[in-house]
């Protein structure tokens, strides 16, 4: 099981009759994409721009931003990388971009939200992610979308600074994290290049649970199958406009949920840097049929607990 684990980490993912599913590989840090090239990601499919933003005093600028941009770009030599918009917020907080103080912050301005009320700040990203496009295959998306509107006044931002710069505007994606986004899946990839969906918090918009209150954040569970049953629509609303789906959040780390995931429809799969090679294992020894066969199942299941034992069922008829 080993030797045919470092086997599968070295050649691209896919399932054992052949269907192929990207891994890819979420960053937070330069430092992120070494160990994540030597277990063998294709590509980053989430890179958390906070890292620059937070526990600092001061914005970084332009030219820091396209420099450090520019410096992973390069570092996966050739390989996409998929640039997340600033994704701060009450909960994410920068002393450089005060938020009043909100009584709900997972409910208020973050993600795209905080971007579109400060343009300066989106306007200076998307100019330093377009400056370093010319160090490899460079990708955006939008995070915390819940109207087809947000989309669109990214896009004008993104084409007005492309045609400044005179640079190809990159594909632009939208994250899928809220229940909104899952519904209008289609209405949002007739107008958007991928989508990809962020599970940590659509499950919490799902559940309606907050992620980070200890009181009911241990009850959250991404298998749950109302969340699967969002990720079906928005494989579903994509695939109307030809469009592919990701998923960055946990449950693409996560093994038992790798075939329930591809079973319904999703081409991508963004882990943690060190679960790469674990979730390429994990693709190599199932059947894109029997991951089909189990994502049906799950989608008619009344319950978490119900939908993870017909994924560990799947995993061990996998061997
Ligand atoms: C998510 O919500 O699943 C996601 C990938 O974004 P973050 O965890 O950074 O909020
Ligand atoms: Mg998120």
């Amino acid at each position: 099981r080993r030797a045919a684990a470092l086997a599968a980490s070295s050649r691209p993912g896919a399932t054992a009759d052949g269907h192929r599913v990207k891994v890819f590989a979420n960053f937070g840090k330069l430092d992120d994409v070494a160990p994540a090239l030597a277990q063998g990601a294709e590509g980053c499919g989430l890179l958390r721009t906070e890292f620059l933003f937070l526990d600092r005093a001061d914005a970084p600028d332009e030219d820091e931003q396209a420099a450090c941009y520019g410096a992973i770009a390069k570092a996966l030599e050739g390989r996409p990388l998929i640039v997340r918009l600033l994704d701060i917020g009450g909960d994410k907080p920068a002393p450089y971009l005060p938020i009043a103080v909100e009584e709900n912050p997972a409910l208020g301005l973050r993600g795209i939200r905080v971007g579109l009320a400060r343009p300066e700040v989106l306007s200076t990203q998307i100019r330093a992610i377009l400056r370093a496009t010319s160090s490899g295959d460079i990708r955006i998306m939008a995070p915390m979308i819940a109207r087809v509107e947000e989309l669109r006044d990214v896009r004008e931002v993104l084409l007005a600074e492309a045609a400044a710069l005179g640079v190809a505007a990159p594909e632009l994606g939208v994250m899928v994290e809220t229940p909104a986004a899952a519904v209008m899946a289609d209405r949002l990839a007739a107008e958007c290049d991928f989508l990809s969906i962020g599970t940590n918090d659509l499950t919490q918009y799902t559940l309606a649970m907050d992620r980070g209150n200890a009181a009911v954040a241990g009850g959250i569970d991404g298998l749950d199958p109302a969340v699967l049953r969002l990720i079906a629509q928005t494989c579903a609303g994509a695939d109307r406009f030809g469009k592919w789906v990701g998923v960055c959040g946990g449950l693409a780390s996560d093994p038992l949920a790798v075939g329930l995931l591809v079973g319904l429809g999703v081409a991508e799969l963004s882990a943690a840097p060190g679960q790469v090679a674990e979730v390429k294992a994990t693709l190599a020894a199932l059947t894109r049929e029997h991951c089909e066969i189990v994502a049906s199942e799950a989608l008619e299941a009344s319950s978490a607990a119900q939908v993870r034992a017909l994924a560990a069922n799947l995993l061990r008829k996998a061997g």
